[in-house]
């Protein structure tokens, strides 16, 4: 209601979420998984400019890692710590390109160089470090492989699931570049004039919660892409009007058109 207040003449307008994707697009960058360790993730803007619509729908859980798979290095190890053991033909042609170190599988290499053997979920941390992680600069697929091979690692899939790592990259696919996609998928954006279209959007719940904050408030300037965001420990009517007052109308004045999804805060007629 205060911020009805602020307007002399106000309208609402239902616009289907697939269209709604500037308001959105926080919210995906917000969804993807992090470790229950992690409390703080860096984000970095490489563009700015409106992500592609073809990274919605997409399924959040991007990076899913089967366990249920044996470990691939067993029968190699337990060949040789007991080479007298009858193994298959094939395990001891393989066991020729490994040795033992202190008690680790290392690979021996194209070039003679050792490489640690690493399993399913040890080669995904390790991508995702080196790919996604605090100095990851999301490489593409071939320098990710050849970087994993200089810092020594190894598995027996790795150039496969190195290309398969970097292709699910929620991140890469949101900051690609625009010309690699149909044109027919994006949508105009253009607004007539600055500060005339802001996109406002939820993020949250946010787990772990920051000393108590869980929603963030985003709003988007459609022209210039301008951000601002706030953290909220509730998400209530009041707290988003107070923010429209303080942060858009007080800054920039009285927007002339303003984008949200139907989330509760956003619809209240207090
Ligand atoms: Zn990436």
């Amino acid at each position: 209601h205060n911020l009805l207040q602020e307007f002399t003449d106000a309208t609402w307008e239902y616009i289907p979420r697939d269209e709604n994707f500037a308001a959105n697009e926080m919210a995906h960058l917000a969804s993807i998984q992090f470790q229950n360790s992690c409390s703080e993730h860096l984000f970095q803007v490489k563009k700015r400019s409106l992500p592609l619509v073809i990274t919605r729908g997409m399924d959040v859980d991007i990076h899913p890692v089967d366990l249920s798979k044996p470990d691939w290095r067993s029968p190699i190890i337990r060949y040789l710590q007991y080479p007298e053991l009858h193994v298959e033909h094939k395990t001891r042609t393989l066991a020729l390109n490994y040795l033992l170190w202190n008690g680790e599988l290392v690979w021996k290499g194209f070039n003679g160089e050792p490489l640690r053997c690493l399993e399913r979920s040890e080669a995904h941390q390790v991508m995702q470090e080196i790919h996604a992680g605090e100095c990851g600069e999301h490489q593409g697929m071939k320098r990710l492989y050849r970087q994993l091979l200089s810092f020594g690692y190894y598995w027996p899939t790795m150039k496969k699931d190195a290309h398969d790592f970097v292709k699910k990259c929620h991140t890469c696919q949101v900051h690609a570049n625009l010309s690699h996609k149909p044109p027919t998928l994006l949508q105009d954006m253009r607004t007539p004039w600055p500060f005339h279209t802001w996109g406002l959007d939820l993020i949250g719940t946010i787990h772990p919660p920051s000393d108590g904050y869980i929603w963030i408030l985003t709003a988007t300037e459609y022209f210039t892409k301008w951000v601002e965001a706030i953290p909220l420990r509730k998400a209530t009517g009041a707290a988003v009007s107070n923010f429209i007052r303080e942060y858009i109308v007080c800054r920039f004045g009285i927007p002339y058109k303003m984008v949200t999804d139907n989330g509760t805060p956003f619809v209240n007629k207090q």
